[in-house]
């Protein structure tokens, strides 16, 4: 059955069972950590063809950000049970799926978690296509740099592209306010081209994502050359094509940043496949 409905199902976190749950309902307390201090994990993943796109980069980072807060290991079999099941009830369409891995409530002590697959937002989808003009910003906050992690706390990244938007833009690339170097996307990794070689920010602080490694690891094989590499704004203009690569809208190229209009490559179609072909690989 075909449902355009979100979908969830809640996972027990210790014992490690799964149960649906009423999308109409509420779930977790007034006193959840993921609700008055952000404090908790999550993952974005793609759903397409019936399955989740790179899953063990997901699961592993996953892994990682939970250690990071030091929160209980989470038992991997039962979120990708409740991923399963929460796509066979969504059906065949092309979905987002978030897990969510709250410290839980307060006064109880035991972590909240849930898995939900909703339909991926038409502006998600749009801007595949379209492309995005971004905005440049400094960050001016950063998490420890030996604790990367993907947590629930993006309240200041919501208000910085909510700022972006008021202007005129629809993305934000983060530089770093003392050396004005690139870091990353609002929510996705950045990608340059020119030739064959691939680059993406080597930087503290930010994100690996799971996208820009299957990237990598796929353009590798068709005769790219790819590596990290320390970059400023110069770097992005110079480059035949700049990219925002993340799970969900997969690739947008940046086809404005700041003043700057950047031409469309030649090759536009062929980098697209290339990105839309390593998140086909499972
Ligand atoms: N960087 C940040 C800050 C993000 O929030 C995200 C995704 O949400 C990414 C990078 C891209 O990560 P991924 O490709 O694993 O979706």
């Amino acid at each position: 059955m075909v449902s355009q409905k979100p979908v969830i199902f809640v996972v027990e976190p210790f014992g490690g069972s799964i149960r649906w749950h009423n999308p109409s309902l509420p779930l977790i307390f007034w006193d959840d950590y993921a609700v008055t201090r952000g404090d908790g994990i999550f993952e974005s993943i793609l759903i397409r063809d019936g399955q989740a796109a790179n899953l063990n980069r997901h699961a592993e980072r996953f892994r990682n950000s939970a250690a990071a807060l030091g929160l209980p290991e989470p038992i991997l079999e039962s979120w990708l049970s409740a991923t399963d099941a929460a796509i066979e009830e969504f059906g065949d369409g092309e979905g987002k799926c978030t897990w969510t891995y709250s410290r839980g409530r307060a006064s109880t002590g035991m972590p909240t978690a849930w898995v939900v697959i909703q339909p991926i937002a038409e502006e998600v989808l749009a801007q595949r296509d379209e492309g995005v003009r971004v905005m440049l910003s400094e960050r001016g906050w950063s998490f420890p740099a030996e604790l990367p992690a993907k947590t629930l706390n993006y309240a200041a990244t919501m208000a910085t592209l909510r700022l972006a938007r008021e202007r005129g833009f629809d993305d934000v690339i983060f530089t770093d306010p003392e050396e004005g170097h690139i870091l990353e996307g609002a929510t996705s990794t950045v990608v340059t081209v020119k030739g064959n070689k691939l680059r993406t920010p080597a930087a503290d602080n930010i994100l690996p994502g799971t996208t820009q490694a299957a990237l990598f690891e796929y353009a590798e094989s068709q005769g790219y050359r790819c590596k990290q590499k320390v970059m400023d704004t110069d770097y992005l203009l110079g480059a035949d094509s700049v990219w925002l690569v993340s799970s969900i809208r997969i690739a947008t190229r940046v086809r404005r940043l700041e003043e700057h209009k950047l031409k469309a490559p030649n090759n536009e179609a062929e980098i697209r496949s290339l990105i839309d072909a390593a998140m086909s690989r499972g």
